[in-house]
C-alpha cells in the first residue's frame, strides 16, 4: 500500500512522457496512438463484422443496446498501461488524452444520430472516494465536450458496491449487477426520445453496458450507442 502511495506520488510530478516511445509532452504521443491496430468494425454480440459497430437484427434478443464502439484491443500491453496507470495511479490526464484520440473514432460512429446525450457509466462513492476521481466521467466529459453533445452528468446513480467485475463470468457478471444501478430520479425526463452514448473504459461480457441500457431505455432513450476504450 504505502509503495503504491509512493509510487503514486512520484508519478504525478515525474514528466509526462509517451509509453511507446519516450516522447516528452503526452502519456501517448499523436504518432505513436495511431501506430496500432484499431478495433474492427463487428457487432459486439456475435463478434461477426458488422457496419459503424452496430449490433445485427438478428442479434437483438435480449439485448438492450444498440452498438458497441471500442478503440483497440485490451490485450496490447501499452493499451492495458494506459488504462490500469489512468484508474489506479492517480493520471487521470490519460483519458482526456485518450478521448482526443477517440473521438474522431466516436464522431462517425454517431454521425446519423439525433438528441444525442453522453452518459458516463457511475462508479460506488465510496470507491471514488478512495480513488479521488471517475475515470469514465473524465471520458465522457472530453468526448462530450470535443464532439460538442450535451453530457447528462449523474444521470445514473450506483447503488451498490458491487464486486469487482474482472474475475467473473458472465452468469455471475449479471447476477452481481442486477439491482446495482438507478437512473435520478429528476434526469428519467432528459432522456425522451433521445441516442444515448454511454462510456466506459473496458468492455468485457457487455453486462454493465446491459444493465445500463435497459435502464436508459425503460426511461425513453431510442437508442444506446456505447463507447469503451478496449475489449479482448
Ligand atoms: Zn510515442
Ligand atoms: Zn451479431
Amino acid at each position: 500500500m504505502l509503495v503504491k502511495i509512493l509510487q503514486s506520488i512520484q508519478n504525478l510530478f515525474a514528466p509526462k512522457r509517451c509509453y511507446r516511445c519516450g516522447l516528452y509532452g503526452d502519456f501517448l504521443c499523436q504518432h505513436c496512438a495511431t501506430d496500432f491496430d484499431a478495433f474492427p468494425s463487428v457487432c459486439y454480440r456475435c463478434k461477426r463484422p458488422s457496419q459503424n459497430f452496430r449490433i445485427h437484427p438478428e442479434c437483438w434478443d435480449g439485448c438492450s443496446y444498440d452498438g458497441v464502439y471500442i478503440w483497440s484491443y485490451y490485450h496490447f500491453p501499452l493499451i492495458q498501461r494506459l488504462i490500469k496507470e489512468g484508474k489506479y495511479y492517480g493520471k487521470k490526464e490519460i483519458f482526456s488524452e485518450v478521448a482526443g484520440y477517440m473521438s474522431c473514432g466516436v464522431g462517425r460512429y454517431i454521425h446519423e444520430e439525433k438528441n444525442i446525450v453522453v452518459i458516463s457509466v457511475p462508479m460506488h462513492p465510496l470507491r471514488k472516494l478512495k480513488r479521488g476521481y471517475n475515470h469514465s466521467h473524465i471520458l465522457a466529459k472530453h468526448l462530450s465536450e470535443i464532439l460538442q453533445i450535451p453530457y447528462e452528468e449523474k444521470c445514473i446513480l450506483r447503488k451498490k458496491n458491487s464486486w469487482q467485475q474482472s474475475k467473473l463470468s458472465r452468469t455471475e457478471r449479471q447476477i452481481n449487477l442486477q439491482d446495482t444501478f438507478k437512473i435520478k430520479e429528476n434526469k428519467g425526463d432528459k432522456l425522451d426520445n433521445t441516442t444515448c452514448i454511454l462510456v466506459d473504459d473496458v468492455v468485457s461480457t457487455g453486462s454493465t453496458f446491459e444493465e445500463i441500457s435497459k435502464l436508459l431505455k425503460q426511461s425513453g432513450a431510442r437508442k444506446v450507442l456505447c463507447v469503451a476504450i478496449a475489449s479482448d
